[in-house]
């Protein structure tokens, strides 16, 4: 028996507490029951699904969620359920369906999702090993392997980040600093830094992703920092282009801090000539960058992974497991080939980090990473490891680059529609073209015709909810995306959405057209 005042070992601490929505021993029955409530939720909307989507509009759904009084609390979970059924279960955008094909979204492996309602649950951050023991060593050994995927050596090391956004950030801050170091070994003194920023220089394709961009103006780089080095007839950097822009910056006096290739561009799945990119960035001893946010996924294919050929002579590359490992938002990491680059993100706090914790080989990831509370993601990929293995994920990925493929061929052969260049990973540019009478468009207003055609053939389809596709601009003209992300995903699936999309842009031409004529009558 123990004594008053002593501590009772192995009882519930809360018991009967009273709280029960706090989470902890007392409530672990109620976890379970709300838990289940919550999948079964999901699972049922997921098992009746027979669209990607129902088409609401913003302006049919926002009065419904404004009007829910947040100071009126419903007190229970099945009534909160059937309201978030109402207000987004049942009108949410599903990725796993088939017919879902237009952004970088891909279908989730249950692996992951038993690791994110781990994660939830624990609730770890990942800023200290005094927050997440196992999880901090479980993150660096994710980290190592995708090095060693990526073929670094013993000095490379990450980071898990919320996204390649932010591991494009995490990329560029480094090589601003490190560019910033090297003209201060030159010429020592506080001018130096300020003197450098508005003379430096990123250099990327004009398909490279617009987080480039956005972080040179979180790094106070110039208006035009970010240089567009032109691409080839496949939207592939053009090294000769490379070549020229890395010698007019040095003409200019301008300094390239970086340049950022990228593997696998989010609208052509372009990868940029990573070989020949490398021995520019080696000869002008400037920092590559690789953004394989989308092409990552081919670290684990066993019949592609040479599409990624000259990654491993990066300084610092992106991957997002939430584009091509089929991992839940959010799932992405920096490494870098020098693990020394990451100390630019290292700041000290006392009650966080403090320096002798170093010293006593205490491991934190707070010191290599821009976020401070970070979430266990790295968890998620370790289950879908553990589970599955790295071979049947590259296998899905597999799929889906042969079923975009398809979808080519299908599109190539079809004369409503002109394919762009074949993409090397899973996406399919194309284009509605009205018929002339003379095989395609031959003037400006036939193609502002198919530019508004196309435009209004995407939303129309959106609208129905039974498919839906992206859109982009090519070269000044409006193009629609297929981005193919699910093994699900069929060539009929793909036939059944070219046959809504030409409906629906016929159908806006002719009317168009119809109008023009009553207007000259
Ligand atoms: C999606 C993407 C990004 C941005 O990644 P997020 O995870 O959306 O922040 C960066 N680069 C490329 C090439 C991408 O496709």
């Amino acid at each position: 028996m123990s004594q008053p005042g002593e501590p009772v070992e192995n009882a519930p601490i809360h018991p009967a507490s009273g709280r029960e929505h706090l989470f902890n021993d007392g409530t672990v029955e109620e976890y379970r029951r709300v838990l289940a409530a919550g999948v079964d939720r999901v699972a049922t909307r997921i098992a009746g699904t027979d669209r990607p989507f129902t088409g609401i509009t913003p302006a049919q759904l926002a009065p419904q969620i404004a009007a829910v009084d947040l100071d009126a609390p419903l007190g229970e979970t099945t009534a909160a359920l059937d309201e978030l059924d109402e207000l987004y279960l049942r009108d949410a955008v599903y990725f796993h369906h088939p017919r879902y094909l237009a952004h970088l979204n891909c279908p989730v492996v249950l692996p992951a999702l038993l690791g994110e309602a781990i994660l939830s649950a624990v609730n770890s951050s990942l800023d200290t090993w005094d927050q997440s023991a196992g999880g901090t060593l479980i993150e660096r050994r994710l980290i190592d392997w995708t090095a060693g995927r990526i073929g670094f050596g013993p000095t490379a090391d990450g980071v898990f980040t919320s996204g390649g956004t932010q591991s494009n950030l995490q990329a560029l801050l480094i090589a601003r600093e490190e560019a910033c170091a090297r003209a201060a070994a030159d010429r020592p003194g506080p001018a130096t830094r300020a003197d450098l920023l508005p003379r430096l220089r990123i250099l990327a394709s004009a398909a490279g992703h617009f987080s480039v961009q956005k972080a040179a103006t979180l790094l106070g780089l110039a208006p035009d920092a970010v240089v567009t080095v032109g691409t080839d007839a496949t939207r592939r950097m053009d090294p000769v282009s490379l070549r020229r822009e890395l010698d007019r910056c040095h003409q200019q006096g301008l300094v390239v801090m970086a340049v950022v290739a990228t593997a696998g561009t989010t609208d052509f799945g372009s990868i940029d000539p990573l070989p020949a990119i490398a021995d520019a960035c080696a000869a002008d001893g400037v920092r590559l960058h690789v953004d394989a946010a989308y092409g990552c996924g081919l670290l684990v294919s066993r019949t592609r992974r040479d599409l990624l050929d000259g990654i491993e002579r990066a300084d610092s590359v992106t991957v997002d497991y939430h584009k091509s490992f089929f991992q839940p938002v959010s799932s992405s990491a920096l490494l870098v080939r020098d693990r020394a680059a990451l100390r630019h993100a290292t700041y000290h706090a006392d009650y966080l980090n403090p320096a002798w914790t170093v010293q006593e080989c205490i491991p934190n990831q707070v010191d290599k990473s821009l976020q401070t509370t970070r979430r266990f993601d790295a968890l998620k990929l370790w289950l879908t490891l553990r589970v599955m293995g790295a071979d049947a994920l590259g296998d899905l990925f597999d799929e889906v680059l042969d079923r975009a493929a398809e979808a080519w061929r299908m599109l190539d052969a079809d004369p409503r529609f002109e394919v762009v260049t074949r993409s090397q990973l899973s996406t399919v540019v194309f284009r509605w073209l009205p018929d002339t009478g003379e095989g395609g468009p031959v003037d400006d207003a036939d193609h502002d015709l198919a530019d508004a055609a196309n435009r209004y053939a995407r939303e129309a389809l959106a609208a129905s909810g039974a498919g839906m596709v992206a859109g982009t601009v090519v070269d000044g003209r409006q193009y629609l995306k297929f981005t193919v992300l699910n093994p699900e995903t069929t060539g009929a699936d793909v036939a059944y959405v070219l046959d809504l999309l030409a409906g629906h842009a016929r159908r806006y031409a002719r009317q168009q057209r119809a109008a023009t004529l009553t207007c000259h009558v």
